[in-house]
């Protein structure tokens, strides 16, 4: 706890909202800067098509999107052209407005030219969505699944995925998208803030049963219908693996700005909520990713009319309280001293997680499930030992060789860091910039230094009208990452562009390693 004037440090900080709640100096905070708004509907559509850009079929797990409304003429174009390639394509899309939650603003429309134009869209960007028409029904009921994820460190990247979390289902059976249903938010849209008010919304004491339920329970229902449920769950692993590859260059650039290298400063974690939706065909499928999922396990239910009462949500209890409890296990930092050979000796003066969390919940003392191996367990007689083994699972860096030829703007990410010079910054200046294509040999007699000049005034000016961040002025990592590109097209002609980039940042790395050799030389001559 943190009451009011408490001067020593704590262990861990657990921050209602964001990094910026307190200012904090070390310890462990439960939130990395600039999670919010890297995750909001816009950020995240612009990192998944650059994704999307390098590599198509890796990232074909988000719906198509274009961005409001910077991007209505190329939505109306794209259509127009795809509707003509194929006649019998008849799609649905959805608005939702950047910054929105809890299905707000959300609508959905059949033709570029229903968007609703007046007032709101210049004054809130949205974006707009290919809507997936075929989700996959149970008892003929739309539903999505909300998954917990632990990003426990971001460099090196350590991702935990639960191992179960919750559907939350429609309260109107399923019909596929037409002009007379489109409004019907009720079969269309899953989220539990706007069906609760549905007359058939059921609150369940059973995990397997009403408008929530676990996802193991939809899990146990599909496996015995004959559903290859093991392939669904490492489908479901790839896509947050990627998902998170995506985000992790633009949080990298808030997480040096905010704790600069070097200076002491605390560690972040964070617990995230992935949104998905299943395809009939069981292809499950991105909507979005939350930087604060809600951990209440009540709900409000209206004893009589007017009269409103918290009771206890079964289904939201099983899943989450399980998240909190082994992400503090995971984090806590007397296990980190404990694991520690040089300090393995000491007796830990304070209580561990592992006590206090056994001691507030004595329910919890059972024996662990039998094949269930236990990698946190310090000794039989640890009070891990009293614990449930743990919800959260490792997939990275446990399944690292299989995703890190997709980090490329990652590597585009540090050579963006590298050139930004002054600490705290999140933007790159004209100078920053000329010193990488410098130090990296890019310009010569085809590419003058003026040619330089010129694709960094473009390249920001247009991203700065964009109006996303007014307040430093200079290139962001995107525009960085779009000239990039450029470069990188230009050089290497004729192959894939995640082949061009690959290539460009050989050549770059290659270049400063170099560069840095020389100087480590001179340093010592
Ligand atoms: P919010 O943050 O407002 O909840 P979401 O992106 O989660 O916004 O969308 C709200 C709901 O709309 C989702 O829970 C889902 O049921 C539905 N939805 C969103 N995007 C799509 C899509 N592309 N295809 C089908 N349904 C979608």
């Amino acid at each position: 706890q943190f009451p009011f004037g408490r001067r020593l440090p704590c262990d861990i900080y657990w921050h209602g909202v964001s990094f910026h709640d307190n200012n904090i100096f070390s310890g462990q905070v439960n939130k990395f800067p600039g999670m919010m708004e890297t995750v909001r509907k816009i950020t995240l559509s612009r990192a998944m098509r650059t994704m999307q850009d390098l590599f198509p079929l890796e990232y074909n797990f988000y719906p198509r999107s274009w961005i409001l409304p910077e991007e209505l003429p190329l939505f109306v174009a794209e259509v127009r052209v795809m509707k003509d390639s194929d006649p019998s394509w008849k799609p649905t899309f959805i608005v939702k407005p950047d910054g929105g939650c809890q299905g707000d603003g959300i609508y959905l429309i059949k033709d570029p030219g229903d968007i609703r134009l007046t007032g709101s869209i210049q004054s809130r960007p949205a974006v707009v969505q290919e809507y997936i028409c075929k989700p996959l029904l149970v008892d003929k009921l739309k539903f999505d699944i909300r998954l917990y994820v632990l990003l426990k460190s971001l460099e090196p990247l350590e991702i935990y995925i639960a191992k179960d979390g919750l559907s939350r289902f429609c309260t109107e059976p399923y019909q596929e998208p037409t002009l007379k249903n489109l409004h019907q938010v009720f079969m269309h849209l899953t989220n539990y803030s706007l069906n609760i008010h549905s007359e058939n919304f059921i609150h369940s004491d059973s995990v397997n049963t009403g408008s929530k339920r676990t996802f193991s329970s939809i899990l146990c229902r599909l496996s015995s219908r004959g559903a290859d449920v093991k392939k669904l769950w490492s489908d479901i692993i790839s896509l947050v693996i990627k998902t998170i590859i995506a985000l992790t260059p633009e949080l990298k650039v808030y997480y040096q700005s905010d704790i600069p290298a070097g200076k002491p400063g605390p560690t972040c974690f964070q617990i995230l909520g992935f949104d998905i939706l299943l395809m009939k065909n069981l292809k499950p499928m991105l909507l979005e990713v939350n930087a604060n999922p809600s951990m209440r396990i009540e709900h409000e239910q209206e004893l009589s009319p007017g009269v409103f009462e918290n009771v206890p949500s079964p289904v939201d209890e099983e899943v989450k309280v399980a998240v909190i409890r082994d992400t503090l296990r995971l984090v806590d930092p007397q296990k980190k001293k404990r694991k520690d050979p040089q300090m393995s000796f000491k007796v830990p003066s304070k209580p561990t997680l592992s006590m206090i969390l056994c001691h507030r919940c004595p329910g919890l003392e059972h024996v662990p499930e039998s094949g269930e191996s236990r990698p946190e367990a310090a000794g039989a007689r640890s009070p891990e030992a009293a614990l449930p083994s743990l919800c959260l699972k490792q997939v990275f860096p446990k399944y690292s060789k299989q995703f890190n030829y997709l980090r490329l703007v990652d590597r585009v990410a540090a050579l963006f860091i590298r050139f930004l010079g002054v600490r705290g910054t999140t933007k790159l200046g004209p100078t920053g910039f000329r010193t990488f294509i410098r130090n990296c040999k890019l310009s010569n007699s085809s590419f003058s230094m003026a040619a330089v000049d010129i694709l960094y005034i473009d390249i920001t000016r247009r991203w700065n009208s964009m109006g996303i961040d007014h307040k430093e002025s200079g290139m962001c990592l995107q525009a960085f990452v779009e000239a990039f590109f450029c470069l990188a097209q230009r050089k290497y002609k004729s192959v894939p562009l995640h082949e061009q980039v690959l290539s460009l940042l050989q050549l770059c790395e290659c270049h400063l390693a170099a560069l840095d050799e020389k100087r480590l030389l001179w340093g010592c001559g």
